[in-house]
């Protein structure tokens, strides 16, 4: 049942962008979580500023025909700027915090591809970004192998870092999040559904990793990554930094964060908190090292060679 607020005039869109995106290039945004910002995680740098609602909870925060109908009134330019459809390069699940967390995802997933279809419009590979707190759940497993790309989080090196880092719900470790990412690396090698809508027989799997300075400083955090990806097995890795501004909201949540449009130059300067990041030459580094230490390794440097 949706609620009242829920009303296109009163309610925030949980389709935004598109944004470019230095990962994917041209990719429009969906929101399955909405107007209160919600995630497992709590990390140091997340462009959201504080997260307001830290659960581990799955539940349909926004149900399935707002995002349709949300798309189709960017299709339409309807009280929403126009989207061409035919730029789009990719669709990316993220938004107001953790998308696992919604528990219709799958369901989001295969009604945005059928909408694609039913319109006439190229079919767009559509990318979920995840902090992977999830992955022990069967249902979050395979609502995820609906998706294209698959995006996971793996900041921490140990526990420790993950709680400083990630600042995690209660209950979560890393040696969790690492046996539900090895859950669906084996089941994504192994099997996928016939019936799926996907663009390709499987979904790609990546590793994000976001470095702050006091992290990629530390050759035994660099030494402790590079073991976790040869256990996992995924040599497909994202190199970042925190080159998106924090909000100074504190518990408020400004939904204009999803896509963060905000730069050094923006009128909102002095609402924003630049973070510390890591210089080029780190990011550089790290690069070599982790392919010193692993071997052939395809990487995506947020600072481009
Ligand atoms: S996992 Fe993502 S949304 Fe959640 S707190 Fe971290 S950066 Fe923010």
């Amino acid at each position: 049942m949706v609620e009242p607020d829920n009303k296109p005039k009163n309610r925030i869109s949980y389709v935004y962008g598109p944004v470019t995106s230095w990962r994917s290039g041209t990719s429009l945004g969906i929101d399955p979580i909405g107007a209160i910002s919600t995630c497992s995680f709590n990390c140091s740098y997340c462009q959201l500023g504080q997260i307001q609602n830290i659960t581990r909870k799955r539940k349909i925060y926004v149900e399935t025909e707002l995002i349709i109908e949300d798309l189709e009134r960017a299709y339409q330019g309807d009280h929403v700027e126009k989207v061409d459809f035919t730029k789009l390069d990719v669709i990316t699940f993220a938004g107001s915090g953790e998308p696992t967390l919604a528990l219709n995802l799958g369901e989001m997933i295969k009604s945005i591809k059928n909408w694609l279809k039913a319109k006439n419009l190229k079919a767009v590979p559509v990318s979920i970004l995840t902090n992977a707190t999830t992955l022990e759940d069967e249902e979050v497993r395979r609502d995820l192998k609906e998706a294209d790309l698959i995006s996971l989080k793996l900041d921490a090196s140990d526990e420790l870092s993950l709680k400083s880092i990630n600042q995690a719900a209660t209950g979560l470790s890393l040696e969790g999040i690492i046996k539900g990412i090895k859950l669906l690396k084996s089941e994504i090698d192994l099997s996928h559904p016939a019936d799926s809508l996907r663009l390709s027989t499987k979904p790609e799997l990546q590793l994000q990793i976001m470095f702050l300075p006091k992290f990629a400083e530390n050759p035994e955090h660099i030494k402790r990554l590079a073991e976790l990806i040869t256990e996992i097995e995924i040599y497909k890795i994202q190199i970042n930094t925190p080159t998106r501004a924090k909000p100074k909201s504190g518990k408020e949540y400004w939904v204009e964060t999803r896509g963060n449009h905000y730069n050094s130059s923006s009128s909102h300067q002095e609402k924003y908190l630049e973070l510390p990041v890591i210089s080029k030459e780190q990011a550089f580094k790290i690069e070599d090292d982790l392919i010193s230490l692993i071997g052939e390794l395809q990487i995506i440097n947020v600072y481009k060679r």
